[in-house]
C-alpha cells in the first residue's frame, strides 16, 4: 500500500532520506486532509535527519528556516518542506518558542503539534501513525489539543485562533477542555501579529461554516481581544458560506457598521481588498434606500451586487428583494459592461475632430459611455459619431 495522497515526488523524497539511513514521514495538514478524504494542500515531511544532513541528500534545496529545522527540497521541480524532528523550548512571548531543539524521536515531534488531528503522521507506504487518538477525534468531529490544552495555548496563543478557524474549515466542534482553555486564555490573542490573525481569518472565511467559527469566537471571548470585531454577526447566517475571503470581510464590515478604512486598518488589508470593501460600502448605501439604478449595475461588479443584495436583506433594510437571476440578467443586459466594450476609442474622437488628444478625450469617452449605457445612442461607430459630433459642436 502507498500513501495515496502523496505524489510520486514526495514519496521519492522520503525514499531517499530512508536510503541514507534516516526516518522520514508525512505530517501535518496533508495527512489530516487525506484521512478526511479532502484534497491535500502543501505536503510536509518530518525527518530524523539534521538540516545539514537533509541538504547533503538532495542536489536541489533552499534554506527557508534552517534554524527551525526546515529545508525546502525540490524534487522534479516540486517543492517540499522537510523539517527535522524537533521540540520547542519555553515560550516567553506567547507566540514563538525561545529555542527549538532537534530530537531523534517522531513522538517528541508530534507532541509539539497543536491538535490531535494535526499530530498524525503517515509512512510512505500509507501506514498511519496516530499516537494521540487523532483519528477517533476526527471521526467524532472534535478538535482537541495535544496534551494539556491550557499549557499549549499559554505557549502559543495563535493555536486558539487556529482551533476556531478549523471549526469553520472542517465544521468540527471544539472539545470541552480545549474550549475552556481558550476562554481562559482569550486575552493572550493580543500577542499575535495582525498578519497572522488576518491569514487565519481568510481561511476561516473560506471555510464551510464561518457562522460556527464566529459563535466560538464570541463564546470564548476571543472577540473582545481581536483588533476589530462586530458585536453581532447575524448577517453571516444569510450570506455565508462565501466564494472568497473578501466577501467575508465585507460581511464583517457591514455587520459591525464599520467603514472600509476601519477594517483595512485593523487587519492590514491590501489595497485591492480595501477597494472591494469600498465598492460594497457604496453599493450598500445606495441599495439601502432604493433599487439599483442603471449606473449602479454598470459601476459595481456582479459579485458585489449579489452580495450587497443579501446584506441589505439580512440587515432588514430591504424595500423589495431581487433574486440572483434578476440581478444577473439586469447586469448582463446592459448595452456595455465596461468602457472596453465601447464601439469607439479616444483615437476615433481625434480623427473626427482633427484635434490633439488631451483631458477632453477621456471626459468625452465618459460622456459617450453614459449615453450608450442609457440608450441615448446605440453602441456602433456611426451612431456614436453622429451623437458625439452634435453634442461636441453644441458645447463649443
Ligand atoms: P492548512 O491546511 O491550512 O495548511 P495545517 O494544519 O497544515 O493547515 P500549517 O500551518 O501548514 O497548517 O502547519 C502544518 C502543521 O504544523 C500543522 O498541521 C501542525 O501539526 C503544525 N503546526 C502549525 N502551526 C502550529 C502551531 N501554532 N502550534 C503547534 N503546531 C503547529
Ligand atoms: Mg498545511
Amino acid at each position: 500500500m502507498t500513501a495515496q495522497f502523496a505524489t510520486e515526488s514526495s514519496r521519492e523524497v522520503i525514499r531517499l532520506l530512508e536510503k541514507a539511513g534516516y526516518e522520514a514521514v508525512f505530517v501535518g495538514g496533508a495527512v489530516r486532509d487525506y484521512v478526511l478524504g479532502k484534497p491535500a494542500t502543501d505536503i510536509d515531511i518530518a525527518t530524523s535527519a539534521q538540516p545539514e544532513e537533509v541538504k547533503a541528500v538532495f542536489p536541489k534545496t533552499v534554506d527557508i528556516g534552517t534554524e527551525h529545522g526546515t529545508v525546502l527540497v525540490l524534487m522534479n521541480g516540486e517543492p517540499f518542506e522537510v523539517t527535522t524532528y524537533r521540540t520547542e523550548g519555553t515560550y516567553s512571548d506567547h507566540r514563538r518558542p525561545d529555542e527549538v531543539q532537534f530530537v531523534t524521536s517522531l513522538r517528541q515531534d508530534l507532541l509539539r503539534r497543536d491538535f490531535t488531528m494535526n499530530a498524525l503522521a503517515m509512512t510512505k507506504e500509507g501506514e498511519l501513525i496516530d499516537l494521540f487518538g487523532g483519528q477517533q477525534d476526527m471521526s467524532r468531529q472534535i478538535i482537541r489539543a495535544v496534551g494539556h490544552a491550557a499549557d499549549r495555548f499559554q505557549e502559543d496563543a495563535l493555536r486558539m485562533f487556529r482551533a476556531v478557524r478549523f471549526t469553520s474549515v472542517l465544521g468540527f466542534d471544539i472539545e470541552d477542555e480545549t474550549f475552556e482553555a481558550i476562554r481562559d486564555h482569550a486575552q493572550q490573542i493580543q500577542y499575535i501579529s495582525v498578519e497572522r490573525l488576518k491569514a487565519e481569518m481568510d481561511k476561516l472565511f473560506k471555510g464551510e461554516n464561518p457562522v460556527k467559527a464566529f459563535q466560538f469566537i464570541q463564546q470564548s471571548e476571543l472577540a473582545s481581544h481581536l483588533p476589530l470585531f462586530p458585536p453581532k454577526m447575524d448577517v453571516l447566517n444569510q450570506t455565508s458560506p462565501f466564494e472568497t475571503a473578501i466577501e467575508g470581510w465585507a460581511c464583517l464590515m457591514v455587520a459591525g457598521d464599520f467603514t472600509p478604512a476601519d477594517v483595512a486598518k485593523a487587519y492590514r488589508l491590501s489595497n485591492a481588498e480595501k477597494s472591494y470593501l469600498t465598492s460594497v460600502h457604496q453599493a450598500f448605501a445606495k441599495r439601502s434606500i432604493a433599487l439599483y439604478t442603471l449606473d449602479d449595475y454598470y459601476a459595481f461588479e456582479l459579485g458585489v451586487l449579489l452580495l450587497v443584495e443579501k446584506l441589505v436583506h439580512a440587515k432588514g433594510r430591504l424595500n423589495q428583494e431581487l433574486s440572483k437571476v434578476e440581478i444577473t440578467s439586469a447586469k448582463q443586459s446592459l448595452p456595455i459592461q465596461s468602457v472596453a466594450d465601447l464601439a469607439v476609442t479616444g483615437k476615433d474622437l481625434l480623427t473626427w475632430t482633427g484635434l490633439r488628444g488631451g483631458k477632453w478625450t477621456g471626459e468625452w469617452i465618459g460622456k459617450i459611455t453614459m449615453a450608450v449605457l442609457h440608450g441615448i445612442c446605440e453602441n456602433n461607430p456611426n451612431n456614436i459619431k453622429e451623437w458625439f459630433l452634435h453634442e461636441f459642436n453644441c458645447e463649443r
